[in-house]
């Protein structure tokens, strides 16, 4: 059985908290539930971002690398695969990034190490407030899911 994942869990297991890990914790349920008491789950994604950690989390690919493919087309898709060859795709709806000028100039300034304690206070709270609009959108609007 795939247990069901909880948020804080996967942002534990994330580092910190952002938009991007709660679109994968989004993700992950919806997977989670799909797998149901199948365990031994082969993952192709199409990302290495942050979602891609939720998954991780989710099918213990962390332990188990050979189930995990990584083709990186910089997009937030994801092929699982069950023993049976039974196949779910999950593909992220063009143009959901939460970002903004102000996110965008704070993160070039941590990049450059330039950021003052305020700067990243900012940076924080921001992306605080995208991740609650994230948990908070319907899936159907963030990402489109298939069974094949
Ligand atoms: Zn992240």
């Amino acid at each position: 059985m795939t247990d069901i994942p909880n948020f804080e869990t996967i942002a534990k297991a994330h580092g910190h908290t952002c938009p991007g890990i709660a679109l994968g914790y989004k993700i992950a349920v919806a997977a989670a539930k799909w797998s149901g008491s199948d365990t031994n789950i082969s993952v192709v994604s199409h990302t290495t971002r942050c979602p891609l950690d939720a998954i991780k989390q989710t099918f213990d690919l962390k332990k188990h690398p050979e189930r995990l493919i990584v083709d990186d087309t910089n997009t937030v898709s994801f092929v699982l695969e069950k023993i049976d060859g039974s196949k779910l795709f999950i593909d992220e709806v063009p143009n959901t990034k939460l970002t903004s000028k102000e996110l965008h100039m704070l993160k070039e300034k941590i990049a450059a190490n330039t950021a003052t304690p305020e700067d990243i206070a900012r940076h924080t709270a921001i992306q605080n407030e995208f991740l609650h609009i994230m948990l908070n959108t319907p899936d159907e609007k963030l990402f489109t899911v298939r069974e094949a």
